[in-house]
């Protein structure tokens, strides 16, 4: 046993708990010029306003940057970043889900310390200390208030980029299960997948530890039973809490650990077609577990059992696969398209999807060794859309 398991940040969970964040800034000591960084769609749920009137009520000078799109890229990132110079800001706070979230770490960073991200990505600037961060969480799934990535689009090559850092962990996550009462349902589904996948990737990756393991598993048993009945009825405030906290704690599961090959497939997809992740998560998750599971029935059988998919009396085997059926059962009672029906996809990009998930840094830490033609035997298997276990 070898790890080492760090969170600094503040978390702050409840109903409500947005309203009180000109008194959160206040115990942190902001400055007085905070820059608010959301989406368009956030903003047209109305779930701004509220908060920027209490905050200019509260004395702080307030700039709304709502230049933030799903797959979030470099080049909003640094208009961000100019602006923050531009209107001297001192703390950054995202109101979203993981696309505003990144965003702003990207800016934090950016902004008192210049740079792209590309260049902190690959290694040729080293990270500086961010501005004071605060991460309000909108949607249940990523996780990232809590973890020390921001996951950006490199505009020119579409490669989707993990900038990665103890300095981009948020000062302070606030979470609301308000906030996310206007998720609409594809979103509820795919981000709640996404939370799933923190949760498994994080447990089983070969730098898991556990603490890791004992929140993953808590954030499974959570995430599979609220996840249907949030999708079902976004007003239903319990299963909302529960998603919320799910993905809090699959956050907290592999920010000190990693994802794994879900996570390679799923980016390379996002960078190239602009895939929303979750999507692109849940197609992938029953093929890669599939492929993981030989070798490793232990802990998927675990897993299985965990989400209340296998009985202790099943044999790991069978546990095990009784985990990709269950996985299969929710995906398709949410709704979640295969892969043949997302826009752009095509057999010919299969290469490029295998080159750039080789590429991609979690590609060591998934739980099975992984090299070209499995990922190339995997996106043939999705796109035929049936694991081989529901063929049988
Ligand atoms: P998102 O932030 O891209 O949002 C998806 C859509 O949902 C947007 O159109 C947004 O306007 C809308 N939306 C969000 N909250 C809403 C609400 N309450 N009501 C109505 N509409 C709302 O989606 P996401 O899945 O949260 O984030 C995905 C991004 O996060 C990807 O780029 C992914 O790579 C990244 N990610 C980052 C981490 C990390 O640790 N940094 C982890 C996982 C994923």
């Amino acid at each position: 046993m070898n790890y080492s398991y760090h969170c600094p940040t503040k978390i702050e969970m409840g109903e409500g708990k947005s309203k009180t964040l000109p008194e959160l800034l206040g115990k942190m000591g902001a400055g007085a010029s905070i820059m608010l960084v959301s989406d368009p769609g956030i903003i047209r749920a109305g779930l701004i306003s509220g908060i920027k009137d209490s905050l200019e009520a509260g004395g702080y000078r307030v700039t709304v940057f709502d230049k933030v799109f799903p797959n979030p890229r470099d080049t909003d990132c640094m208009l961000g970043a100019e602006e923050f110079r531009m209107n001297r800001i001192n703390t950054v706070a995202a109101i979203g889900g993981g696309s505003a979230m990144d965003t702003a770490k990207a800016i934090a960073l950016c902004g008192p310390n210049g740079g792209i991200p590309s260049e902190y990505a690959d290694g040729k600037r080293s990270y500086g200390q961010t501005a004071p961060l605060i991460c309000i969480p909108t949607t249940a799934g990523t996780g990232s208030e809590v973890t020390r990535s921001a996951v950006i689009t490199e505009q020119s090559t579409h490669r989707k980029m993990t900038l990665k850092h103890a300095n981009l962990r948020p000062q302070l996550a606030v979470l609301d299960p308000e906030l996310t009462l206007s998720v609409p349902p594809d979103i509820t589904a795919a981000t709640g997948v996404d939370a799933l996948v923190h949760a498994i990737e994080g447990y089983t990756c070969r730098v898991s530890n556990p603490i890791s393991q004992a929140l993953g598993a808590s954030a499974i048993s959570k995430i599979v039973k609220a996840l249907p009945l949030a999708y079902q009825n976004g007003e239903n405030r319990k299963a909302r809490a529960e998603m919320l906290e799910g993905s809090l704690l699959a956050g907290l599961c592999f920010g000190s650990a990693d994802v794994a090959a879900v996570h390679c497939l799923a980016e390379a997809l996002g960078g190239l077609y602009d895939t929303p992740h979750g999507v692109a998560n849940a197609i992938f998750l029953p093929h890669v577990l599939e492929y993981n599971i030989s070798g490793h029935e232990e802990i998927h059988g675990r897993i299985a059992r965990i989400a209340g998919f296998a009985a202790e009396k099943d044999s790991d085997e069978e546990a095990a696969e009784k985990l990709i059926k269950g996985i299969v059962e929710l995906t398709d009672q949410i709704n979640i398209p295969k892969l043949k029906q997302l826009p752009g996809v095509k057999k010919a990009d299969f290469e490029r999807i295998v080159e750039l998930s080789m590429n991609n840094n979690s590609t060591s830490s998934n739980v099975k060794e992984i090299l070209p033609q499995d990922y190339l035997q995997i996106l043939e298997k999705a796109y035929s859309a049936v694991p081989a276990v529901l063929s049988n």
